[in-house]
Order: C-alpha cells, then sequence, then structure tokens
C-alpha cells in the first residue's frame, strides 16, 4: 500500500461546547472518529490524538501518535511515522470531517499523479461582505474564492520536507506546501464533507448520514383462490359470510397471501412456499397472519420497516367495501404499523374471466419497505 492518511484529531475545540472535545462527541450512535476512521476503509491510518485522549482512542484499533502544541506539530508528527515506510502518498485530514466521501479520496488521489499535491475546495457562491460593529461595512469579490477542505493530498516526501522547513503557524497543510513552492491542484470538494465546528453541525451531519443510508424496497405480490363449498371466506385477516369458501392448503386469505409474498418480493426473499412449503403438514388449515408475521418479521430482522402497502382485491363477491376499512385495521395490527400505511381495495374484472364467472378471488398487492 502506498497510499496512507494522517487523521489530525488532537485540537480541543472550544467553539462546539460539552464536555469532550467534538471529534471523541457521538454522532449517529458511535464517535465521530469513528465514523472518519471508516471513511478511509482500506487505507492504512496514522491518528494524531491529544495526550489526554490516548485510553479514548485506544478502542479504535489504529495506531496512534500524540500531536503537539500546534496543528503543524501534529501533523508533522504523524508524517515521521510514515518516514521510511515505503509510503508515498499521504491524505492529510481533519478528524472533524466525518463525512467524506470514497469518490473524493479517489479523486485526490488520481490529481496527485499530475501534482505535488491536491485538495479539495468548494468555489465560494455567497455574496461576501465586509462587517463592522454588526454594520455591513463593504463587499468583497468572490471571483477565485474557494472554501477549502480535506483531505489535503500530497507526495510524502515533499510536504514531509515542507513541513520540516516550514516556520510555523500554517492554516493547513497546503498553505505550507505552497510555502515550500510544491504545486496544489484544487479538486472538486463536496457540501456534504462538513467540518463539524458549532453544536447545529451535528444535526446537519446526522441527516447526511440517514440519507446516504436510506434503502428503499419495492415487492409485489400476486394469487388466486378458487371457491370451493362453504359459507364464508378469509379475505385480509376478516372473516367475510359468503355463500362459498376458498380452496387451499391454509385459511385460503388470497389478500394476506398477495401482500406476504410483496414483503418478500421486496426482501428477495421468495414467497411463501419457500419458507412455509405447502408439503407440511404443519401449514394445513393454517391462519395466515403466521405468513403475515414471519414476513414483516423479517423484514424488521434486516432493519426495514414498512412504508405502505396496497391490495387489490379482484372479484365480483363478496362485496368488499362494507369490510375493507376493517381489513386495514387488521393488517395494520398484525403488521404493527399504522392503519394510514395500509390499504385494501377491491375491483370487479366486468363478469369477464375466472373472476367474472365467480370461480375464484384474485388479489395484488404492493409493499414498500424502508431502511434509514
Ligand atoms: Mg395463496
Amino acid at each position: 500500500m502506498d497510499t496512507a492518511v494522517i487523521i489530525v484529531a488532537a485540537g480541543r475545540g472550544s467553539r462546539m461546547g460539552g464536555d469532550v472535545p467534538k471529534q471523541w462527541q457521538m454522532l449517529a450512535g458511535k464517535p465521530v472518529l469513528a465514523h472518519t476512521l471508516a471513511a478511509f476503509g482500506g487505507i492504512p491510518v496514522v491518528l494524531v490524538i491529544h495526550p489526554d485522549d490516548r485510553e479514548r482512542a485506544a478502542g479504535l484499533g489504529v495506531p496512534l501518535v500524540e500531536g503537539g502544541a500546534t496543528r503543524d506539530a501534529s501533523v508533522l508528527a504523524g508524517l515521521r511515522v510514515l518516514e521510511g515506510t515505503g509510503v508515498k502518498r499521504v491524505l492529510i485530514h481533519d478528524g472533524a470531517r466525518p463525512l467524506v466521501s470514497k469518490a473524493l479520496i479517489d479523486r485526490l488521489v488520481v490529481a496527485l499523479e499530475a501534482h505535488e499535491g491536491a485538495a479539495p475546495a468548494l468555489a465560494v457562491s455567497d455574496a461576501l461582505w465586509r462587517g463592522e460593529a454588526g454594520l455591513v461595512a463593504g463587499t468583497v469579490d468572490r471571483s477565485g474564492l474557494y472554501r477549502a477542505q480535506t483531505p489535503q493530498a500530497f507526495r510524502l516526501e515533499a510536504i514531509l520536507a515542507a513541513h520540516k522547513a516550514h516556520p510555523g503557524g500554517a492554516l493547513d497543510d497546503v498553505e505550507v506546501a505552497r510555502a515550500a513552492g510544491l504545486d496544489v491542484a484544487i479538486v472538486e470538494g463536496e457540501e456534504s464533507n462538513l467540518k463539524l465546528t458549532w453544536p447545529g453541525d451535528f444535526a446537519r451531519a446526522e441527516a447526511v448520514l440517514k440519507g446516504r443510508d436510506m434503502d428503499v424496497r419495492l415487492g409485489n405480490g400476486y394469487d388466486v383462490h378458487a371457491f370451493c363449498e362453504g359459507d364464508h371466506v378469509w379475505l385480509c385477516g376478516v372473516q367475510v359470510p359468503h355463500g362459498r369458501g376458498l380452496l387451499g392448503h391454509s385459511d385460503a386469505d388470497v389478500g394476506m397471501h398477495a401482500l406476504t409474498d410483496a414483503i418478500y418480493g421486496a426482501l428477495a426473499e421468495g414467497d411463501i412456499g419457500r419458507h412455509f412449503p405447502p408439503s407440511d403438514p404443519r401449514w394445513k388449515g393454517a391462519a395466515s397472519h403466521i405468513f403475515l408475521s414471519h414476513a414483516i418479521g423479517l423484514a424488521a430482522a434486516r432493519g426495514y420497516r414498512l412504508a405502505n402497502c396496497d391490495v387489490t382485491l379482484v372479484c365480483e363477491r363478496p362485496k368488499i367495501g362494507p369490510h375493507a376499512a376493517e381489513m386495514q385495521r387488521e393488517l395494520a395490527r398484525i403488521m404493527g404499523v399504522d392503519e394510514t400505511r395500509v390499504s385494501v381495495k377491491a375491483t370487479t374484472s366486468e363478469r369477464l374471466g375466472f373472476t367474472g364467472r365467480e370461480e375464484g378471488i384474485a388479489a395484488l398487492a404492493t409493499a414498500t419497505l424502508v431502511r434509514a
């Protein structure tokens, strides 16, 4: 591996507030630095810490080095660890930027092929003012101005020599590099690569993480059962009086079967037959809520919840309208979701086909699962 990353996390960050420095505060359930480290997955890391944080950092499982009194000194401490290891390129990154993307890291590494340094930045798009005592005192031309981000990428030997020669007090490593005459390319940065500085930044970062992890799955299901002798049918968990029954291995609840298959479909988990083989006598005459509960449980186990579902029953009779609200309630109860997420409706097939001839009932269902 000829690329490594130095993550600078030795600062005490007074603007954020809180009992611990911002890079150790919790973001979406884990310390900010754990997110930052994960963003560089696969690239060897040197983590530069404050001596007081040694105990906290031990659990992160990466090589640690104690930083100095200034940012420059901390970076130089990290660079010295890499000296003579065969590493050729180094990315230098602020620990408080946990949302850097793999795509941005790749762009920097590519830019290093043609330049001694490369760093991400965003062109300033807002108007810029100079203010004095709460009043606008003038405007500043924004053309050619950029907002600098990290990671900043360099050829190791060049940036190490630049840091050794620098008198100190630089704002970032690009300033150190330029002082040594290195050329630094501007690479397109990312709005989401925010630096946690103010308390409100944590909420913004959590929103970005949530959006990244969101996964939406859609499934559909279709089922048919034939009429037989009987005096009621089970539809979407409701017993509906009717001059005929429905033939099936289980209770033949065609609507609930279609919905169950839609959920299995969204999970790419086959259908009811895979999980409850009709050849197994245990499921003879079974109440279909067993199947639906299993499917929704499988979804929950994988972190998905039902965003909505829609079931359409196709039959001339019995009339579904008077029972639809109760069916929605029953499906919602079984799945543990709000009734407003469950739709049950019906249509006839204008007396056409097997449903039109009242030989059986068909059902279609769609289910949306969301993991966030
Ligand atoms: Mg069925």
